[in-house]
């Protein structure tokens, strides 16, 4: 590989890296295509939905490097899609090209522990937690966090690797069951909602965010976003710049999911994503610029557009289950009957391209909009129980 990280206008028909094939770097692939640029995905599953689409997929593990020389060879600046990507793949990736995130950025929200401590470290409001790395960590931690979820550190997600537990000794359990894995104990909050903010951030320290979204869970899993969050305008400012003073303190650049519990009135960071997030799929159809539009731009260094909101957007998330007769996982497989969606006004489906579909497993989205936010909200809703989506 030639050597230069000097940081310049990237232009098509350039080519961009991506680091992981999911559904968020197909959005990113598709918003890089529309602007001219071409893409090569790195990503070790052969099906991945970004590779499907890529102008090249190097089908090899993030820790190849001779994949990942190639790819700093063949393209001109590389992000990630993928918070897992191991720092030490990013940092030897940026000693050749331009690597935005950076490898310390994505470090602290990849890790639960240095996401918690960094939140406190600067002041940033969070719940009580305590670090756990040990038996003795558990059964000397604060009574008052029970009940808690203990969550493991690293390589968690849509509500994997974490346990509720009532008490230490079935915190105990759950550590043994995680099999003694770094974790952090975190006290169970109740909710009055959730929201997130997502925002994009350039080199010159330029952030642009799009209105803040309320986020419903089912299952630890995203179901619907409303965007933006019906919540108070005080509350949505407060998020905003939350999450402007988190992307500026990590010196991030890119784009940058923060997800919020709102609770008591007020307002703690859950956690972070240093990636588009799921909560920002709608800015594809209700925003002028797109949150993949604006990885692009962060990632060359191009101007980032002034994200308006131009329609009220809910989106729903569409979940392997769907595909099983009862909608729950089991009985015969077949595909939902898209029909009933492409029916309804001002839906927009996307679907993924994920060759099997697994409980549990994010296959595809809808998003609907138009002018009035309590109108959309019935669509969508209605829209989500014709394709068969029940809550238990
Ligand atoms: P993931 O990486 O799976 O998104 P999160 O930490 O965001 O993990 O947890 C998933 C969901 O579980 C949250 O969005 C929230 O609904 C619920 N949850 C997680 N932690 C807590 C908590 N401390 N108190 C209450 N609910 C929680
Ligand atoms: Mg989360």
């Amino acid at each position: 590989m030639s050597s230069s990280n000097t940081s310049s206008t990237i232009l098509p028909p350039a080519t961009l890296g991506m680091l992981g094939g999911g559904q968020l770097g197909r959005f990113f692939v598709a918003a890089a295509h529309e602007m001219g640029y071409k893409v090569w995905v790195l990503d070790p599953d052969p099906h991945s939905p970004a590779g499907l689409i890529a102008d090249r997929h190097l089908v090899a593990g993030y820790e190849d490097y001779a994949a990942l020389d190639e790819l700093g060879g063949g393209c001109a600046a590389v992000t990630t899609e993928f918070e897992n990507v191991p720092a030490g793949t990013l940092d030897y990736l940026s000693k050749f090209i331009p690597v935005h995130p950076a490898a310390s950025a994505v470090a602290v929200c990849q890790n639960r522990i240095a996401e918690k401590s960094f939140l406190a470290d600067n002041g940033l409001p969070h719940g009580p937690f305590a670090v756990i790395r040990s038996e003795d960590d558990v059964r000397h931690a604060d009574a008052g966090l029970f009940p808690a979820v203990l969550k493991v550190a690293r390589f968690g997600y849509d509500g994997k690797g974490q346990a509720r537990v009532a008490s230490h000794d079935e915190a105990v359990a759950a550590f043994q069951h995680f099999k003694g894995e770094p974790c952090v104990l975190e006290k169970m909050l109740t909710l009055d909602c959730e929201v997130s903010v997502v925002l994009a951030r350039d080199e010159a320290g330029t952030v642009r965010c799009f209105a803040a979204g309320e986020n419903r869970h089912r299952n630890g899993i995203l179901d619907v976003t409303i965007a933006p969050a019906q919540v108070s305008a005080d509350l949505r400012d407060t998020a905003r710049q939350t999450a402007e003073r988190i992307a500026e303190e990590l010196g991030y650049v890119g784009t940058l999911g923060v997800e919020f519990f709102v609770c008591g009135g007020g307002l703690v960071v859950n956690e972070m994503a240093p990636r588009p997030h799921n909560s920002g799929h709608h800015t594809i159809d209700a925003c002028d610029a797109s949150q993949y539009e604006q990885q692009v731009r962060a990632l060359c260094g191009l101007p980032l557009a002034v994200p308006r909101q131009h329609s009220a957007a809910v989106m729903v998330n569409l979940l392997g289950e769907l595909w099983y007769a009862d909608g729950k996982g089991h009985g015969a497989y077949r595909e939902p009957d898209w029909a009933v969606l492409h029916a309804v006004p001002g839906l927009r489906l996307h679907l993924y391209g994920k060759h099997h579909a697994r409980p549990g497993r994010k296959m595809g989205h809808f998003v609907v909009t138009g002018e009035d936010a309590d109108e959309v909200l019935q669509r969508a809703l209605q829209a989500r129980a014709a394709i068969g989506i029940r809550d238990e």
